[in-house]
């Protein structure tokens, strides 16, 4: 039996996952408070354990990690290590084989995705040390919109600039896009014109035309696009000049670009549930800011049905996406001379795996797919590896 590992690496936490090559999860776990006094919770086949430990860095959690597969099980000695990378610039179109090379380029990229790239490199460091000779492979949340054709990922300004710097779209949550689009060709039985809507704490909405990335929100950095829980996405560049000229400091806008923003910014909370619970009291700034989201996001479906040419199913997936039918509801309304309408008993349906919830007869179906970027991750690392 193979098993894979997968990483995924945040600046305070670490998240892992067992998987063996049927795609079953043998293990799964948190590790928190990297840094300090942190913690694990791990899930293996006895159950769930949470232990108390000092974690003071990456190789630590490895290490917590490692120590309570020995004692709750399973068995760890993973085949090959999948981990999560957020930038992979215009060099990494599909996901590698980590050498030495590899990780500097990961390190370069980090001028891109300061505040994502360097936990994945830590990640990336740790398991090398701690698995020696096991392939590590870098599966990159930009690389499945490779395929976006330049007039979606050129910015017009100074082309030689742009060049120069890197400047450009490249586009972030690919591996949950790439698993969810594939997902619901698989629902369907035919890959054909989607808008993949993924609605999590960061969101973006994807365009995909025969399993291909051709168009999506996010740009040069996850800012830009739909409105999400402290960032605000689109946002007239203009805006930042005015506050740069008027006092404020490159520090403090990255701060309200990055964390006061989005539904945080408008109502205080960048949880949509707060927000969700907040308008049905009568709140009106959290009826504005759900009034923001859903437009913004229909904006998109409309420019990306123009993109496609036509749209054979519009996709709802994370956090939001999965879970909430308030915030379906909100965006499909008014969508219906487009095609996508939803059935008001199937929206509301709890459910598990893909599932429709327009009615049998919309002119354009309407479904829910759990992401599993996990899942896509390990995938990803088997075929590299067996290739
Ligand atoms: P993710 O980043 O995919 O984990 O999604 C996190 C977001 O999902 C948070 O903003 C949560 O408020 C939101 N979320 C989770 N469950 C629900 C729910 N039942 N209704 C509305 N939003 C939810």
């Amino acid at each position: 039996m193979t098993t894979v590992l997968v990483v995924n690496s945040g600046s305070s936490s670490l998240k892992y996952q067992l998987l063996d090559d049927a795609e079953q999860v043998l293990a799964s776990g948190l590790v928190e408070r990297i840094g300090g006094a942190g913690s694990i919770r791990h899930r293996g086949p006895g159950g769930e354990v949470t232990v108390d430990a000092d974690v003071p860095d990456h190789r630590a959690a490895l290490a917590l990690m490692m120590r309570t597969c020995t004692e709750h099980g399973p068995q760890l000695a993973p085949d090959v290590v999948g981990h999560r990378v957020v930038h992979g610039g215009a060099r990494f179109s599909a996901p590698v084989v980590v050498d030495d090379e590899v990780e500097a380029a990961v390190e370069e990229l980090a001028t891109l995705a300061p505040l994502h790239n360097p936990p994945g490199l830590l990640g990336i460091r740790a398991a090398r040390a701690t698995f020696p000779g096991v392939p590590q492979v870098a599966v990159f949340d930009t690389a499945f919109h490779a395929t976006i054709p330049p007039e979606a990922s050129t910015y017009a300004i100074d082309a030689g600039l742009a060049a120069e710097r890197g400047i450009r779209r490249y586009g972030f949550h690919g591996t949950s896009h790439e698993y969810v689009s594939q997902e619901a060709a698989r629902f369907l039985g035919h890959a054909g014109r989607f808008v993949v809507l993924h609605l999590g704490n960061g969101a973006s909405a994807c365009a995909v035309s025969g399993g291909r990335s051709v168009a999506t929100s996010m740009g040069l950095t996850p800012l830009e696009g739909l409105v999400m829980g402290t960032r605000g996405g689109d946002l007239d560049p203009g805006a930042l000049l005015h506050l740069l000229r008027t006092g404020m400091s490159v520090d403090e806008v990255d701060t309200l670009l990055n964390r006061r923003s989005g539904l945080a910014g408008l109502t205080g909370t960048g949880d949509l549930r707060d927000v969700l619970a907040a308008a049905e009291g009568g709140d009106e700034r959290a009826e504005l800011a759900l009034d923001v989201y859903a437009h913004r996001i229909r904006g998109y479906v409309g420019a990306y049905l123009a993109h496609l040419g036509g749209l054979d199913a519009l996709v709802f997936t994370a956090g939001v996406g999965e879970n909430s039918p308030e915030v379906r509801a909100r965006v499909v309304e008014g969508l219906g001379h487009l095609g996508p309408t939803l059935d008001p008993a199937r929206n509301e349906a709890r459910g598990r795996g893909a599932r429709l919830v327009s009615p049998d007869d919309a002119a354009v179906p309407v479904l829910v797919v759990p992401t599993d970027e996990e899942l896509q991750i390990a995938r990803h690392a088997l075929a590299v590896t067996a290739g």
